[in-house]
């Protein structure tokens, strides 16, 4: 049997649910976020109760989701960008992991930038590690090399985020 192409593509990704595209998705309901809850992962209350599950979501273990079966409806649905290039063809799968594989190692490098930066805090979504890091980098005093640093995070960030737009999200 042909893999799907959640198994060839998603499976070495993983964006989706590591809080580098979403900083949370919402749920279908209340029966849905409790039962999501029992499982462990961070609910928060949304404005129409719906509720809101967090990212990085702590179902995901590796680039697969440990729930699979569970998952909630936002997840059966979702196709980023790129999925849907693939199926109607505009892009190959080998194009597709080539993407993906250069998203990677531009989010990984943010993402050390970020820990050099003083923000150790894996548990928050990307853009909200990097505005940390930033903002604890300005309260430093003025070292050139922490400066340098920041700097280049400001500049991964941004190339980043335009691979992340372009790519999965839907363009500009
Ligand atoms: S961002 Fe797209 S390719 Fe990556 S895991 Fe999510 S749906 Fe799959
Ligand atoms: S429940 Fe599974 S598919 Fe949904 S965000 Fe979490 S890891 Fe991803």
């Amino acid at each position: 049997m042909k893999p799907s192409l959640t198994d060839t593509l998603c499976t070495r990704c993983g964006l989706c649910c590591d809080g580098s595209l979403f900083a949370d998705v919402e749920l279908a309901g209340t029966d849905e976020a409790s039962a999501l809850e029992v499982m462990g992962l961070e609910i928060e209350e949304d404005e129409d109760d719906s509720g809101l599950l967090l990212q990085p979501c702590a179902a995901l273990k590796g680039k697969r989701c440990g729930i699979y079966p569970y998952r909630p409806d936002c997840c059966r649905t979702f196709e980023c960008r790129l999925l849907q290039e693939v199926k109607r063809g505009a892009i190959g799968v080998e194009g597709a992991k080539t993407k993906i594989a250069e998203a990677l190692k531009r989010i990984e490098r943010v993402k050390e930038l970020i820990v050099q930066l003083g923000q150790g805090n894996e548990r928050l979504p990307l853009k909200e590690r990097c505005a940390e890091a930033l903002a604890l980098s300005e309260e430093a005093d003025a070292d050139p090399e922490i400066n340098r640093k920041r700097d280049e995070l400001r500049a991964a960030m941004t190339s980043a985020e335009h691979l992340i737009q372009e790519t999965f999200l839907g363009g500009e």
